[in-house]
């Protein structure tokens, strides 16, 4: 019926794009992880709570829901109902987004929510550690990195489509922040799971890491 497929890794190294096409590929539900930690980002924003307040997200996401559509080319995000995913993407969310996602009661809370989409059947889920800590058990554990010169470009080009021009330079400095900030906080820090499978896709096509991804499940 399915397996478990965890792929994770810094900034807009692709994750989301491969992990929704292996899903399709597989038939497997597909769950962004990232897109869930934005939400509640968004949501604070909004309401005034503030980021770095772990009794006030907690109190807050007693009354969140967050839900998935397909939709192609992105699936879309509800919160509460209400469409947001145009909005989880916008660079204030972006530059946020670390510092709820810090949170230990926030990462608690969204780590249940995950455990639940996946016990739902084969699940391909994106993130920072879904190997290491929201599906230990995975089958197959993915770790997608690729230069922070490549990322920043991959992030001008997607800025691009939406008529968004940001110099690429200050891109680069806003993946070298939030991953830093993600992989130095106390809890489930951005890294490798022991058993993960590293893929360098500096070099390479989205079809070539679906490809290799693939190649790995079909073992
Ligand atoms: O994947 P994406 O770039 O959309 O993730 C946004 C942010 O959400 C990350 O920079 C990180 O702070 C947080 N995140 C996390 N754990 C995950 C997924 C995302 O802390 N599993």
């Amino acid at each position: 019926k399915g397996i478990q497929v965890a792929i994770d890794g810094p900034a807009s190294a692709g994750k989301s794009t491969v992990a929704k096409k292996i899903a399709n590929r597989f038939q497997y539900i597909y769950c962004d992880t990232g897109a869930m930690y934005r939400t509640v980002t968004l949501k604070a924003m909004q309401q005034g709570v503030a980021l770095d307040d772990p009794e006030a997200l907690a109190e807050m996401l007693k009354h969140t829901a967050i839900t998935f559509k397909p939709g192609d080319p992105e699936q879309l995000v509800f919160l509460d109902g209400n469409d947001v995913t145009a909005a989880i993407r916008q660079e204030d969310v972006t530059n946020n987004v670390s510092t709820t996602a810090a949170q230990g009661t926030v990462r608690a809370d969204l780590t249940n929510r995950q455990r639940e989409i996946a016990d739902a059947g084969g699940i391909v889920m994106d993130g920072r550690d879904i190997g290491t800590t929201v599906l230990p058990d995975a089958q197959v554990k993915i770790f997608l990195v690729a230069s922070v010169e490549e990322r920043a470009q991959r992030r001008f080009k997607d800025n691009a489509e939406k008529g968004i021009h940001t110099p690429i330079d200050v891109l680069r400095h806003e993946i070298e922040v939030r991953d830093h900030k993600d992989s130095t906080r106390a809890i489930s820090p951005l890294t490798q799971a022991a058993d993960a499978v590293k893929l360098d896709t500096t070099s390479l096509s989205i079809d070539d890491v679906v490809d290799k991804i693939s190649a790995i499940i079909d073992q």
